[in-house]
Parts: C-alpha cells; sequence; structure tokens
C-alpha cells in the first residue's frame, strides 16, 4: 500500500470538494467588503450572512447568536474572557472547567488566575467522564462559568453536556463547551443541550484552516476581544474573512446532511481498529468505549515510545498522532492521559487514530495488520519492556 493513510483528522481534515467549491466565488468574484455601502460590498455582506444562517440552523441557533473567528482557539479565548469579565462585573470571579481541557481553555483559564479569578477543575474519571451532579456540587453563589468541552480531542469522550447545561440553567451560571470536536460530526444543538456558549472550527470537519465561529445565547453579553472596526455586531473587528466562512458553512451543511452515515461508516472502521488492536497484549483502549466519538480510537501499549511508534508507522504510510507528541517537543506526556490517572510510562506509549468517512477499511484493515508489528519491534529493543518481561518490574497494563 503505497498511498498515504491519514488517519489524524482530529488535528486538522482535508477540505472537502464541497468545501473548496464554495470558497472559490469569493477569491476573485465576490471580492467586496461585506462594510463597503456599494453594490460590491453589499453582495459580500448578503452572502456573508447567508453562511451566517447556514452555520446557525446546523446547530439550533439563531443567525444573530453566530459570530465568525479564526477558529476554534479565538471563539474559546472570547467566550471564557466574555463569561469571566460578565461575572466579575457582579463580583463573581469562580469558573468552573475540567482538567482535560484543550489548551486554548486551559491557558485562557491559566491567565484568569493571573487575574484574580479563581478555577475548579473537576477531575475526569478514568473513562475521561465527569458528571453533571459533580458541576452542580461545585458550582457556588460566585461562580461565574462553567466551560466543559463537548468531546475530547485526544481520548473521544463525549461528556454529558446537555446534563451539565440543565444544572446550569437551574443555577443561572452561565455555561461554555468547547465543541470543536463535535460539531459536524455528531448532533450539536443549543436549544435541546443548554448550552449559552460555544465554540467551533471549520477545519476540524474539512472546511478551511483559520475560520471558526462562537455562539453566544441573545441574553448573555459578549465582550469584544479584538478591537477595531465595527464588524460582527462591533464584537469582532476585522475585515470578515468571507472565502473562509462562506466555505466553512457550506462544509457544516455538508456534514450535517449526512451526519448520520458519516457516522455510521466511522464507527464500523473505528471498530475494527479497536477489536484488531486491543489484540496487542499489555494493551489499553483509552477514554469511554460507548460515549465516544465515532472517529476515535485512542490506545496505550506498554513498553514503548509514542513517538517511535509515530515514526515507524509514518514510514509504512499512515500518519497517526500521539497523546505523548507534544508541538512544543516537551516530553511530558499528555495531560488529558494523565488526567485520566494513566501513569506516566504508560501514558508515554499512546497513539491516536482519528477517522473521516474518507478512510476505507482496507486502509483499517492495513493498520491492524501493521502496528502489532511495529509494537512487537520496538518492544523487542525497550529496555523497559526487557525488565517488564523478565519480572522486574510489575506490568501496569
Ligand atoms: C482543534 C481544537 C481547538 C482549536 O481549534 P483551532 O481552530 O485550531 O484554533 C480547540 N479545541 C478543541 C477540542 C480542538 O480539537
Amino acid at each position: 500500500m503505497a498511498k498515504t493513510i491519514y488517519v489524524d483528522n482530529a488535528a486538522t481534515t482535508a477540505m472537502s470538494d464541497v468545501a473548496v467549491e464554495a470558497m472559490k466565488p469569493y477569491m476573485k468574484g465576490i471580492y467586496g467588503n461585506p462594510s463597503s455601502l456599494h453594490s460590491v460590498g453589499q453582495k459580500a455582506r448578503e452572502e456573508l450572512e447567508k453562511a451566517r444562517e447556514a452555520v446557525a440552523a446546523c446547530i439550533g441557533a439563531n443567525a444573530r447568536e453566530i459570530y465568525f473567528t479564526s477558529g476554534g482557539s479565538e471563539s474559546d479565548n472570547q467566550a471564557i474572557y466574555s463569561a469571566a469579565h460578565n461575572g466579575a462585573a457582579k463580583g463573581k470571579k469562580h469558573i468552573i472547567s475540567t482538567n482535560f481541557e484543550h489548551h486554548a481553555v486551559l491557558h485562557t483559564l491559566k491567565k484568569l488566575e493571573g487575574e484574580g479569578f479563581e478555577v475548579t477543575l473537576l477531575p475526569v474519571d478514568k473513562d475521561g467522564l465527569i458528571t453533571a451532579k459533580q458541576v452542580e456540587e461545585a458550582i457556588r453563589p460566585d461562580t461565574a462559568l462553567v466551560t466543559v468541552m463537548y468531546a475530547n480531542n485526544e481520548v473521544g469522550t463525549i461528556l454529558p453536556v446537555r446534563e451539565i447545561g440543565a444544572v446550569c440553567r437551574e443555577k443561572k451560571v452561565t455555561f461554555h463547551t468547547d465543541a470543536v470536536q463535535a460539531v459536524g460530526h455528531i448532533p450539536v444543538d443549543v436549544e435541546a443541550d443548554n448550552i449559552d456558549m460555544l465554540s467551533l472550527s471549520a477545519h476540524k470537519f474539512h472546511g478551511p484552516k483559520g475560520v471558526g465561529a462562537l455562539y453566544c445565547r441573545r441574553n448573555i453579553p459578549l465582550r469584544t476581544f479584538i478591537e477595531g472596526g465595527a464588524q460582527e455586531r462591533g464584537k469582532r473587528a476585522g475585515t470578515e474573512n468571507l472565502a473562509g466562512i462562506c466555505s466553512m458553512a457550506a462544509a457544516l451543511q455538508d456534514a450535517v446532511n449526512h451526519m448520520y452515515e458519516n457516522m455510521a461508516k466511522e464507527e464500523l472502521m473505528r471498530d475494527i481498529l479497536i477489536d484488531g488492536l486491543s489484540r496487542i497484549p499489555h494493551s489499553k483502549l483509552n477514554g469511554d468505549r460507548v460515549r465516544r466519538l465515532p472517529g476515535n480510537v485512542n490506545m496505550c501499549f506498554e513498553g514503548i515510545e509514542g513517538e517511535s511508534l509515530l515514526l515507524l508507522l509514518d514510514a509504512k504510510g499512515i500518519c497517526a498522532s500521539s497523546g505523548s507528541a507534544c508541538t512544543s517537543g516537551s516530553l511530558d506526556p499528555s495531560h488529558v492521559l494523565l488526567a485520566l490517572g494513566l501513569p506516566h510510562e504508560v501514558a508515554h506509549g499512546s497513539l491516536r487514530l482519528s477517522l473521516c468517512p474518507d478512510n476505507t477499511e482496507e486502509e483499517m484493515r492495513y493498520i491492524v495488520e501493521q502496528v502489532p508489528k511495529v509494537v512487537e519491534y520496538l518492544r523487542s529493543i525497550s529496555p523497559v519492556w526487557e525488565e517488564l518481561e523478565k519480572g522486574e518490574r510489575p506490568h501496569l497494563i
């Protein structure tokens, strides 16, 4: 199999044909600035508002509640900043989240701690779940915000967002969710799910990179994060990325229109991988087996390093990711796997395979054939594995 097998769709996806086609008219034809009063600008404005309605409809929102941003990170930053400062204005400076959020959330919370906010990070259980009851018990009179991700980007766990949202609504606390891994992949509805603020990003559902949206419920004041012109009703300055926005809208509509067939396809392939790779001795599936994104597989293999596994798989044409591979080149294992309670040694040997509907069962069979060989080879040259096999140290999984 000479072709590259891309199974790193949680990192980013290829743009769909639909998304590419939807972008083209805006590169030359419809090039106006939506803020211009002339006809060229007004044509652009019309398309911008159509895209807003399309994105809103895909998540059960009203178009007036959608703000276009540069992606998931910016949406997370602005949502958390807004809710925190709305709270602070009323003397509420407590925020609740989990210990396995994306860094766009965790680092924003860290920054707010430096500004005098108090943050409670709820510990997820061994499968990467928290309960609405945990949230309820953590809420205080001075809680300004609860931010809990919809689905985890590393281990694929789907959190009980609807129940958490219900608790927040009852307690009158703003609820934000980083739904970057969920939107376009599983059904998301801001009304049914009791969500006040939501982040989404186009490049995670076969749209372009560098564009996303923030949903902010009508009654919640959104604070301006990027200052400048009056775009996005004064909440987010900068000339709109019209090509990106219209392409995102098309990609999302396409994803939502095919959601159930895509989910079924991914689940089938995911389960081939989980069943096949679970046969490797001293391996472990990370994340909940049932409450799981259709396209996510995350496993640990004892006695090996995730980075070595990735490089050898890459040489065999398989592009995957490892929880321990950090863009900063840090040797720390993933905070997500540690949050699940995995020991450092085990967390280092992780592999994430994230699928999209364009993957094939044939590719899954190739992966199931290759991964055990590579794991076996790495174990054969691993001093740690030798100690484990000799009984000089205990197996942890
Ligand atoms: C990718 C991702 C982000 C960041 O989105 P960008 O558009 O790349 O900024 C945030 N949260 C989660 C869960 C993600 O998977």
